[in-house]
């Protein structure tokens, strides 16, 4: 920030509520107030480790896809209907699952009430006699002191995301994060290379691939348990921009095989893995909709990364896009619909069955548990 006084502000508040508007209202109130960086933080926020929640690190996830050579799929969610889904499609298609949100889905859930959503998902998995992995786990953190609040609330698995820094910076902050998190038997994801694209709060215009030459020294220096690469896939659902006919570029699999030959049996972790599915992008423009110049990873790309040492495969826009469509339907069919579980009920059925599909289909995560 500009002309900035270099002081950091932390404040905390009593109540929960509050700290959610802070954190939405915070930032532009404490900006113009020229503070380096706004903390917000609850006075009373009670310690949760996140065994008491039956959830699982990352760690013997991983061990097991790197053995039976397929992914442990990360999907995003910001709301009950979303984590629901997700769940469901996990436990029916006995599939490990890494429930995974942002840092602005953690704020618009409301970061106390995340773990009690978490905790009816693991209640739903015992509920049905299913013996699947849950984790939980932050995506793309931007900071240490996110990622230590996460760990304090119940969050299995963090990432560090300090791509855009230099290696040295990225390094740094990583370390940090890993001796914090370890501590408290928490895995940790870091990133080298940066994706281009945008979601939530992650954008970035170009993508710089990942150096294989980088990796060694990095997991060496910083004691990570995950990394997540660079190798063509990108974030949204606009990840190319394509002539009519024209087919998305292949994923950079010698990087990859680089990468495997000089740490073998290292978990990696692909971001940006949405296929931007054919059907829902059709709906979502034949009900009103106006998604343009779409593009996702073809699924037989992912299938052949999801073999290799890539352990875990994060999508977000496709669920997106999955409801959106559901929802679109309803609205155009039943223009005088106004209850929200007859639109968000189908959206939450459209999920669910893009979940099963992905698991079964693309991932090979079906059938493990
Ligand atoms: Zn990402």
């Amino acid at each position: 920030m500009n002309g900035c006084n270099g002081r950091n502000k932390e404040i905390e508040c009593k109540t929960p509520y509050f700290q959610t508007i802070l954190e939405m209202f915070g930032p532009v109130l404490f900006n113009s107030m020229q503070f380096r960086k706004v903390t917000v933080k609850v006075k009373n926020m009670k310690k949760l480790h996140y065994s008491e929640l039956g959830l699982l690190n990352t760690k013997d996830m991983f061990a097991r896809a790197m053995t039976e050579k397929y992914a442990v799929p990360a999907y995003n969610f910001n709301n009950m209907e979303q984590i629901q889904a997700i769940i469901t499609g996990c436990i029916r298609s006995a599939s490990p699952v890494i429930l995974q949100v942002s840092g602005s889905a953690r704020t618009y859930i409301g970061a106390t009430f995340l773990p009690h959503l978490v905790a009816g998902a693991r209640a739903m998995v015992e509920e049905m006699g299913s013996p699947i992995p849950v984790a939980l786990h932050l995506d793309h953190g931007n900071s240490l002191e996110l990622a230590k609040d996460c760990i304090d609330s119940g969050f299995s698995s963090v990432m560090i995301d300090a791509s855009h820094h230099s290696f040295e910076e990225n390094t740094k902050l990583s370390r940090q994060v890993v001796e914090y998190a370890h501590a408290h038997d928490v895995t940790v994801e870091a990133e080298l290379g940066v994706l281009a694209g945008i979601e939530d709060e992650v954008v970035a215009e170009k993508s710089s691939y990942t150096r294989p030459e980088e990796v060694e020294r990095f997991l060496e220096l910083t004691g990570v348990d995950s990394l997540a690469i660079s190798i063509g896939t990108s974030h949204g659902a606009h990840k190319f921009k394509l002539k009519p006919g024209e087919e998305p570029p292949p994923l950079k699999f010698d990087i990859l095989e680089e990468i495997e030959r000089r740490v073998p049996g290292f978990p990696i972790v692909l971001h940006g893995a949405s296929s931007v599915m054919i059907e829902h992008i059709e709906k979502i423009n034949r009900f009103g909709g106006a998604m343009e110049n779409t593009a996702g990873i073809p699924e037989e790309q992912l299938r052949r990364a999801a073999a290799s040492a890539v352990c875990k495969v994060n999508i977000d826009s496709d669920g997106r896009l999955a409801m959106t469509a559901a929802i679109r339907q309803i609205f155009i069919e039943k223009p005088s619909e106004f209850d929200p579980r007859k639109y968000l009920g189908p959206a939450r059925d459209e999920l669910t069955e893009m979940i099963i599909h992905k698991n079964t289909s693309v991932l090979g995560s079906a059938g493990r548990y």
